[in-house]
């Protein structure tokens, strides 16, 4: 990493930011703003030192993770029981009221599809090299798949036609999220097996990110013949209709697949007719992306649950177990039942900057830090605090880096999360059909900004340097 040139010239900055800005228009490495402006996406100059072992270990997880919570989403009983406690959260408790009605009038599709993300920061503890650990599984909604492959040839065609010394672009990993995520879809709607049947994207109005999905759109018209179309949980419904079978349809057309890019935050819920729909759609045959149990797996809660010694055995073998708990770092319950609920709470309040406090939810900007981390425990109901958990902190190396938003740049100490896509398909027997990790995505922020993606405006489109 020494010999790698982290200093870029007046020229270099030039060169590059116009490189960036038109790659990104000539290959649809295109974002929208705040204000509905088409831009290139936000992009970091130089890509990012990922040590190669930890980073080939992280990959070779991700199977094991897929089946960890293929599992998990089939023991109804453990899911149930652990999420209890954090009911006071009034959207995950909406997210479980789905999830009683449908077992009690009996599930309607068997066949599952997982597009997951694991997310990883680099932790450096003392001298030692710092090792990949878990920030947390995105099993709905998890982004960027697209505009990060482009986003890393971008970076190899730079690597190999400007003099940027030190870098070489074999470094740049293969990303195969772009043939992965339509595979997994296409292959869903085989298995469906309804005539013509469409994939439903669940979008919600006025998507910065767009393109990012139309890339999945196109690429599953292209590669698979199997049509995308982009509808609200509001427009199922108003429009949507399940038949006395299960099958739904929306707009006249067969649904074999809903595949959300919405409905992961209360935001996405503005009144009760948004939970109907969601609800038709999880009572219908389609196939979910992700179904409930699935979206439920995902939650914080159920993260800090995992990592309890001896709870993934329950679900993986003692192997499997102890290999991924080497990628965890303490996670926390803050259940007012929790047995060791007061010593938590006293290591949080000596050393809160060591600590995140996580609520259960999704989509960036919701973690509480450092001081604000004894302020919620001075005044949160026991309650209250039993629906969030406690994780310690990553402490991730800074790598001095450029971002480039909107055609500015700004020279800055960054630090990076990489995202591990995955897919899963099992089939109606609940045999497993398609089992792979499925591509990366790397983000870049500014050290002393806490929290937050790429959409929510905060970080950038980096990309791995294996080294
Ligand atoms: P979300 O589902 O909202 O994305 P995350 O768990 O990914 O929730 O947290 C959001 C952001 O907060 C992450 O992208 C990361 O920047 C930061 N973060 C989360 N957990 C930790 C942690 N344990 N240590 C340091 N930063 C963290
Ligand atoms: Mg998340
Ligand atoms: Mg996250």
């Amino acid at each position: 990493m020494s010999t790698l040139n982290r200093e870029l010239t007046e020229e270099q900055l030039n060169q590059l930011s116009l490189e960036v800005k038109e790659y990104a228009a000539c290959h649809g490495l295109v974002m929208y703003n705040r204000a509905s402006q088409l831009n290139h996406a936000p992009i970091t100059l130089l890509p990012t030192p990922i040590p190669r072992s930890s980073y080939e270990k992280v990959w070779d997880f991700a199977p094991e993770l897929n089946v960890l919570v293929h599992r998990v989403s089939l023991d109804h009983e453990f899911l149930l029981k652990h999420l209890e406690g954090v009911v006071e959260d009034e959207f995950t408790a909406s997210l479980i009221d789905i999830y009683k009605k449908v077992l009690e009038k009996g599930i309607k599709q068997k066949i599952t599809l997982g597009i997951h993300r694991s997310d990883y920061m680099l932790h450096a503890v003392d001298k030692e090299e710092p090792l990949l650990k878990q920030v947390e599984l995105n099993t709905i909604a998890a982004s960027f798949s697209n505009l990060s492959c482009i986003r890393a040839d971008l970076q190899r065609y730079v690597l190999s036609t400007q003099n940027i010394q030190g870098y070489s672009p074999e470094n740049v990993p293969d990303n195969s999220a772009r043939e992965e995520l339509p595979a997994s879809l296409a292959l869903a709607v085989q298995l469906h097996g309804a005539k013509q049947g469409v994939v439903v994207m669940v979008v919600h109005p006025n998507e910065v990110n767009a393109f990012d999905q139309r890339w999945l759109e196109y690429h599953l018209w292209d590669k698979h013949g199997v049509r995308m179309l982009r509808r609200s949980l509001l427009d199922f419904h108003e429009r949507s209709v399940v038949d006395e079978s299960g099958r739904l349809t929306i707009d006249g057309h067969a649904v074999s697949v809903v595949y959300f890019r919405a409905a992961y935050t209360p935001d996405d819920f503005p009144t009760e007719k948004e939970w109907k729909g969601r609800l038709i759609i999880e009572e219908s045959d389609a196939i979910k992306c992700p179904n409930i149990a699935y979206h439920l797996v995902g939650t914080k809660k159920i993260q800090q649950v995992l990592a309890v010694p001896g709870v993934l055995e329950k679900f993986v073998s003692e192997d499997t177990a102890r290999d991924l708990r080497l990628l965890f770092v303490g996670l926390y319950s803050l259940d007012e039942k929790d047995e060791s609920l007061s010593q938590t709470l006293q290591k949080a309040r000596e050393n809160p900057h060591d600590y995140v406090l996580k609520p259960q939810r999704e989509g960036g900007g919701n973690n509480i830090y450092g001081e604000d981390i004894v302020k919620s425990l001075d005044t949160f109901s026991a309650k209250k605090l039993s629906s969030f958990i406690l994780m310690d902190r990553i402490r991730v190396p800074e790598v001095q880096t450029y971002l480039m938003r909107e055609e500015k740049i700004s020279k800055v100490e960054g630090v990076a999360e990489l995202g591990i896509f995955s897919v899963f398909v099992s089939d109606a027997e609940d045999k497993v059909v398609y089992n792979k990790a499925a591509g990366f995505l790397l983000r870049t922020k500014v050290a002393k900004v806490e929290d937050g993606g790429v959409a929510a405006g905060v970080a950038v489109l980096d990309c791995p340097y294996l080294v």
